[in-house]
């Protein structure tokens, strides 16, 4: 074997080996377990960011892992390949979408070829391939059948510039993602999915996702913002409307003093006509509509608001109370009314304060009198009831019961229960998407596409309209169309479909991308899904991940899938993060235009000093970015693989550093040395397998510790992915190697046992190594005598229990006092071993959350308790 350590000869080579063995293609094969291993397809912006790297070698050492644990692995990849920013710069570049897309693809899937990753790539799929999207238009179609999908005028966030609709992640801080011109409320028509009809059976799934992380599940409860309480009638006075209120606290309603309805609420003008409040309060409204809805949500935000200069009854004190409009009300909670209790709602109090509106005390404390009792601020509390007619002296609680029975006795209200979450708005009035395959007809209204006519096809040759209008509904071709049901000159839906869509089914798609009779082949799907383990990051915690567990129901109630759940463990993997360099004159400087001189560290530019910031994520914006070809092009894939899994756990931020990709190029080479020390040697002995009581005194710790270290790595791997702390484990073997080689132990003068104790702690550390570094790895492995490239699929090495030191103590862990794990340990572990693997454990992980660690108080050989 060569002396030297050469990546860019050794990966392309092996690169080549499993693609001509189609290495990583999968089969549904029902006589083996299947394991599902996917990572979030990318969007082909055409280049592989650091990010990326990190996200897929994760994914890429768990599906090898899994291979060589012997399931039949399913590991595939595609793109998201529509949406705006391909529009976009196709505008600016003056080339098409679709080229600008098929080009960038191409580019990035070479980049990941280049990292080694054990794709399947005969299942690779493109979603703006109108194979793929075909079946997205007929499901649509089988929707609307089912009444699943509708099309309503609505509000919406308008960008002019951009003239189209955004989702609400589109719009940061009330402007537009894209240009940063403020976004605006419209009323325009658009198509919804009926994602509510799924509210509760979504929510209450959340508690039966527990290979999901608690926050991700935490954050799509909130989204989904179940309440319950009371819908209450308040008549308003003088006309015959009536404003309906939705409250999680009937039992203030005593103390409800003034009302509140969203500026969008259509009673606003109505009740404001004629009543010398009527231009004050369009001119509110008119100024809400300009605000973006995230901003007024902001608990910071200034409350304001204008009377209407109506009133309306308090139904159980029959008080008139005066009707406002105000910013902090929106349309999408409730009813888009408030029910407002100054005294026990801080919010509604400061808004009284500010009005001079009437403060009256409904719920008093049982240590405060009721004029103590909000008397500097609301009491949001429990106790006994006070002002509330009927209800004085008895407790809250009981008398929200109480109260509730009483509205619906008297025809005053009901009992109701309210979500945060709204249909999901897919409409998109841009080029680049999926056409929803509707047709509008003057006879017989809106008709869907007949299945034999699809897929509705995305025409190509249309003028991309500077500022990103739609040029579909312009183009003569695509929009005219015959009724499919009466035949007369109709037209084609011009919208196209939020590409949350597309990646709302991928991942069934690929169990069989190539059927072109259906969405997907039930039987494949029936085999490999659900995924086993999703990866991906966490900023898709309530769109795609929410998206994707709806669109699975929806497939469950066609009968397609016999599942809900899509993916049954997820991780989200943590950022990567490098300091910023800041130059006075030049700004952020990427990192090879600074220079370091001493500890200094200055601009190349102007010689100036460099201000170093703070670590942050990674982004183009701030220059602090690594370009992992670069880096590729320089150690080799593996060295980038090893460093991306070494420096943090997947979970965690990952903190860049130049210095630890040396590190790790410099431990392959340690083992590239030990190796070809050894190699001669090595094919002249087999592997020793035995029981330890069979070597002589002085070989026995490093055979204890080859199989120590198999269970170490095992076992970090399988228990949550702690890949840097199964690395570190392996560098101890090989230290240790390395130690038996100082003993006098060398290939020259090594006896047969020797070399075959030596050959089996090495072959021990390539299997372990496999996954992280496989092209390494798989070059030593056929060094050794083994068919070339047989290694991706050797199976994962077994420890000995009689191979293992045998003197290890059982250790229970608290969190507060409690009993929330257990692990064996070596005997002679000092306290910091017991502390670092009770906080590695996970179910204590859960119980700890992100609250931080106060102390650990460890009694060795017996506990470790972790307050909190
Ligand atoms: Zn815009
Ligand atoms: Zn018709
Ligand atoms: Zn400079």
């Amino acid at each position: 074997m060569d002396q030297r350590y050469d990546p860019q000869t050794i990966e392309p080579k092996w690169q080549q080996v499993w693609e001509k063995t189609r290495a990583f293609c999968a089969d549904a094969d029902a006589s083996r377990e299947k394991y599902y291993l996917l990572e979030m397809f990318p969007y082909p912006s055409g280049r592989i960011h650091i990010g990326h790297v990190r996200n897929y070698t994760i994914g890429d050492v768990v599906a090898r892992y899994k291979r060589m644990c012997g399931y039949n692995v399913l590991h595939p990849m595609g793109w998201d390949a529509f949406g705006m920013p391909a529009e976009n710069a196709a505008i600016a570049n003056k080339t098409h979408p679709a080229q600008w897309t098929w080009e960038n693809i191409a580019a990035m899937r070479k980049q990941l070829k280049r990292l080694g990753l054990s794709y399947d790539w005969e299942r690779e799929l493109a979603t703006c391939d109108p194979k793929y999207y075909k079946w997205e238009q007929w499901l649509f179609i089988r929707m609307y059948e089912k009444g699943m999908v509708y099309r309503k005028e609505s509000l919406v966030n308008w960008c002019e510039t951009c003239s189209t609709v955004l989702a609400n992640e589109q719009v940061e801080n009330g402007e537009c993602w894209r240009c940063g011109r403020p976004v605006k409320q419209k009323k325009l028509w658009g198509w919804f999915f009926k994602i509510t009809d799924y509210a509760d059976d979504l929510l209450e799934h959340c508690e039966k996702l527990p290979g999901w992380p608690e926050k991700v599940l935490t954050m799509q409860k909130n989204w989904i913002g179940k309440s319950t309480g009371a819908q209450i009638r308040f008549p308003v006075s003088g006309t015959h409307e009536v404003i309906h209120v939705f409250t999680t606290r009937p039992d203030t309603i005593y103390g409800a003093t003034y009302m509140v309805l969203a500026p969008e609420h259509p009673l606003v003008r109505t009740l404001s006509r004629d009543t010398g409040q009527q231009e004050t309060v369009d001119a509110f409204v008119d100024r809400m509509a300009a605000e973006s809805r995230t901003d007024r949500m902001l608990e910071t935000k200034e409350k304001e608001g204008v009377f209407l200069g109506a009133w309306c009854t308090n139904p159980v004190t029959g008080t008139q109370i005066p009707v406002y409009t105000a910013n902090f009300a929106l349309m999408e909670y409730g009813t888009g009314a408030v029910m407002s209790v100054p005294a026990h709602d801080q919010r509604d109090y400061e808004f009284a304060k500010k009005y001079g509106i009437d403060i009256i005390v409904v719920i008093k404390p049982e240590d405060l009198s009721v004029e103590e009792t909000a008397a500097t601020q609301a009491y949001t509390g429990d106790g006994v009831m006070v002002n509330s007619g009927p209800f004085d002296g008895m407790h809250n609680r009981k008398a929200y019961e109480d109260l509730i029975a009483y509205f619906e006795k008297n025809g005053l209200g009901k009992r109701s229960i309210s979500y945060r979450i709204r249909d999901w708005g897919i409409s998109r009035q841009r080029y680049w998407g999926a056409p929803v395959p509707m047709i509008h007809c003057d006879t017989c209204g809106i008709v869907p596409v007949k299945d034999t006519d699809l897929p509705v096809v995305l025409p190509e040759n249309v003028d991309l309209l500077e500022g990103g209008g739609s040029p579909l509904s312009s183009h003569e071709a695509f929009v005219n169309v015959a009724c499919p049901q009466c035949g007369a000159a109709a037209r084609r839906e011009t919208d196209t479909m939020d590409t949350f869509v597309e990646s709302s089914w991928y991942f069934e798609r690929y169990c069989s991308p190539h059927c072109d009779t259906a969405m997907f082949d039930k039987k494949e799907v029936a085999y490999w899904m659900p995924v086993d383990q999703y990866i991906g990051g966490v900023e898709h915690a309530v769109m795609h991940l929410l998206y994707s567990r709806y669109f699975t129901r929806v497939l469950k109630d066609m009968g397609l899938v016999d599942f809900k759940e899509p993916f049954t463990r997820l991780l989200t993997q943590g950022m990567v993060c490098k300091e910023t360099q800041h130059c006075p004159e030049h700004g952020f400087l990427y990192p090879e235009e600074a220079g370091a001189r001493g500890e200094s560290v200055f601009c190349k530019k102007c010689g100036q000093p460099v201000e170093v910031g703070r670590v942050e994520k990674m982004s183009k914006s701030k220059k602090n970015i690594i370009d992992p070809n670069e880096l590729v092009a320089r150690y080799g894939a593996d060295t980038v693989r090893l460093f991306c899994l070494f420096a943090a756990p997947p979970e965690r931020d990952l903190e860049w550093s130049e210095q630890g990709v040396e590190g790790g190029f410099r431990f392959l080479n340690r083992i590239w040395r030990l190796a070809s020390a050894w190699m001669v040697r090595f094919r002249q002995t087999r592997a020793f397998t035995n029981a330890p009581d069979h070597l002589d005194e002085n070989l026995r710790p490093l055979y204890i510790k080859t199989h120590q270290t198999i269970k170490k790595v095992t076992d970090d791997i399988e228990a949550r992915f702690h890949f840097n702390t199964a690395i570190s484990a392996v560098m101890e073997l090989v230290n240790a190697m390395y130690q038996a080689e100082t003993r006098d132990i060398s290939p020259e003068t090594a006896d047969d046992q020797t070399a075959a104790v030596m050959r089996g702690a090495m072959e021990t550390a390539l299997m372990l190594l496999a996954p992280v570094v496989p092209h390494f790895t798989e070059e030593l492995w056929a060094a050794m005598g083994y068919e070339p490239g047989s290694l991706a699929n050797q199976s994962w090495p077994a420890w000995r229990t009689d191979a293992l030191s045998a003197d290890t103590r059982l250790i229970v862990v608290q969190v507060n006092g409690k009993l929330r794990g257990k692990f064996e340990i070596d005997a002679d572990a000092d306290d910091e071993a017991l502390k670092t693997r009770a906080l590695e454990d996970e179910n204590v992980a859960r119980f700890i959350e992100d609250r931080p660690v106060k102390k650990v108080i460890t009694v060795k050989h017996k506990l470790v308790n972790i307050v909190v």
